[in-house]
């Protein structure tokens, strides 16, 4: 398979192509971004890399940061996790509230807000420095002591997160957020902010294409069992309300951010990245989306 052509023919049809879609302004400094980025970087496990357009620059990686703290949850408390956080598809948006009354606190996957925000909570009570033990646990996947928060993002959401807020206290009254909810949501904002290039993250994620083992050097960062459940959350999770869609289109789990990156991972072949800011109005980036849907036609491989 030819795949630095195939890459580089959809990259470049896409270029000419209208670039659709909004930045989210309810992130002051994530507004601040070139919508004409795009980046693509694409790593198979027999080590093939090829990054096209704006792959080595930073972004932030925002909700794709859930799949690593429910990968070090997992770790953690292994199956006792899911007492705390369902495995279900929301139907709903990122930041809904509407089904925690009903579902009396549990969020319905580690993936939507919810989800995440009582992954931290989860986090904070079992770690012994939350925000440095997660930041090394992420440079060690990644194979990269260079990856950081970024402050500037973190203050920009925590000063206008409202929503988040909301959740996290919700969820409190609830029962199920055991620490400070002002402690929760600070490490909830600090998490989003980390970033990274499309090049750091699909190296990120090469465990999840190689049943949970870094192909860099060997170190298993979870079962094959555990890395097969983690897949199947992407798959179904994803991608918000829009995770039918992304299975239906593409056919591949992975993970979106609202500051427009894409990770998915083909298990047992390969991972890839892809980066453009402007989201379609379930929030994942349109050019990201519509990229994917390409590489996996046009290479005719899918978990499907
Ligand atoms: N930090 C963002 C929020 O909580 C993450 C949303 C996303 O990327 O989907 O709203």
């Amino acid at each position: 398979m030819n795949y630095q052509k195939i890459i580089s023919q959809i990259y470049n049809k896409i270029l000419l192509e209208e670039n659709k879609g909004t930045i989210p302004t309810y992130i002051p400094e994530l507004a601040r971004i070139s919508p004409e980025k795009f980046g693509v970087y694409f790593l198979n496990l027999n080590q093939t890399q090829i990054g096209k357009g704006d792959f080595q620059e930073k972004f932030s990686i925002q909700s794709i940061t859930k799949v690593l703290s429910m990968t070090m949850a997992y770790r953690e408390l292994g199956n006792d996790l899911w007492k705390r956080v369902g495995i279900e598809s929301s139907g709903t948006s990122f930041n809904s509230l509407v089904q925690l009354e009903a579902d009396n606190g549990i969020p319905r996957n580690p993936l939507i807000n919810a989800g995440a925000i009582v992954v931290c909570d989860i986090l904070l009570s079992v770690l012994k420095n939350p925000q440095e033990d997660f930041l090394k646990f992420v440079q060690d996947v990644t194979n990269n002591s260079s990856i950081n928060y970024s402050l500037r993002v973190a203050n920009s959401e925590k000063s206008v997160g409202y929503r988040n807020f909301a959740l996290c206290y919700y969820i409190k009254s609830l029962g199920n957020i055991k620490n400070n909810p002002i402690d929760v949501l600070d490490f909830y904002f600090k998490l989003c902010s980390i970033e990274m290039n499309c090049q750091e993250l699909a190296h990120t994620f090469s465990f999840l294409a190689n049943d949970g083992v870094k192909p860099h050097d060997g170190q298993r960062i979870l079962t094959e069992i555990q890395t097969k459940r983690v897949n199947a959350i992407m798959q179904t999770c994803g991608f918000y309300d829009e995770s039918g869609e992304f299975a239906f289109r593409v056919g591949l789990p992975g993970k979106s951010g609202v500051g427009g990156g894409i990770v998915s991972v083909m298990p047992n072949q390969y991972s890839i990245a892809v980066w453009s800011p402007l989201l379609n109005e379930k929030g994942n980036s349109y050019r990201g989306m519509k990229f994917l849907e390409k590489f996996t036609t046009q290479t005719r491989i899918s978990v499907f």
